[in-house]
């Protein structure tokens, strides 16, 4: 069986070394789960004990949130793609470091070049400034869409903000309610995507909004 991009990219990260994450009690690399034609993409911030133990993103109580957020969006795993911004667990969950996002990030820019989503979104600050590449507050850019060179960028509060804040609960519920309204104007529901019928019907977002350039 042949290998395709992606899962040559997985293997090429098997045993990562390039940072210091490797030798700071990592079990394994977290490379990233889902369906490789997925038009929407979900991304996070590292790997915690479980996505560790498991070596997939978002297996733990955020995961489970996650789960139900998505099914508030008619959105299922096996339709999706999600990555984290860190492919390792920092240790005691730590706030990823600069030189770690900067080793990482190549290899993030990687996945979204070889799945091509037509929306990402990024779940929390780090995913959020790392592909917006610019140092602004998730509550800021929250909920709306970024129209990118090669995709829509959708930032979201990190589930586990909701899980150590129980008053964010009802924002993120709210947020998730914004991305169907966004996914519903944007999706054909006739045209199932070519040759994936796996992936759902086709996301096709619509050219900007003249007020929806230059949100910054
Ligand atoms: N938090 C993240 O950012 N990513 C995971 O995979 C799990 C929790």
């Amino acid at each position: 069986m042949t290998t395709t991009p992606l899962q040559e990219l997985a293997k090429s990260l098997h045993d990562c070394q390039r940072c210091k994450l490797a030798k700071l009690g990592r079990s394994q690399v977290v490379f990233g789960v889902g369906n490789p034609h997925a038009s929407i993409m979900f991304v996070g911030e590292a790997p915690g004990f479980n996505e560790d133990q498991k070596g997939e993103p978002f297996v733990g109580a955020a995961g489970r949130l996650l789960n139900d957020l998505l099914q508030s969006a008619s959105l299922s795993r096996d339709q999706i793609y999600i990555a984290n911004v860190i492919k390792c667990r920092p240790p005691e969950n730590r706030d990823p470091e600069p030189d770690e996002v900067e080793t990482c990030k190549p290899f993030l820019l990687q996945q979204i070049q070889l799945i091509r989503p037509k929306l990402v979104c990024t779940l929390g600050n780090w995913a959020t400034q790392t592909l917006l590449e610019r140092k602004v507050g998730i509550t800021k850019v929250k909920a709306q869409a970024f129209y990118l060179k090669d995709f829509v960028l959708f930032p979201l509060l990190h589930p586990a903000a909701a899980l150590h804040q129980g008053g964010l609960l009802d924002t993120l519920k709210e947020d998730f309610k914004k991305l169907k309204e966004f996914l519903d104007k944007n999706t054909k529901q006739a045209d199932p995507a070519p040759g994936n019928p796996a992936a759902g019907p086709s996301l096709q977002i619509d050219p900007p909004q003249p007020e929806q350039i230059n949100l910054f």
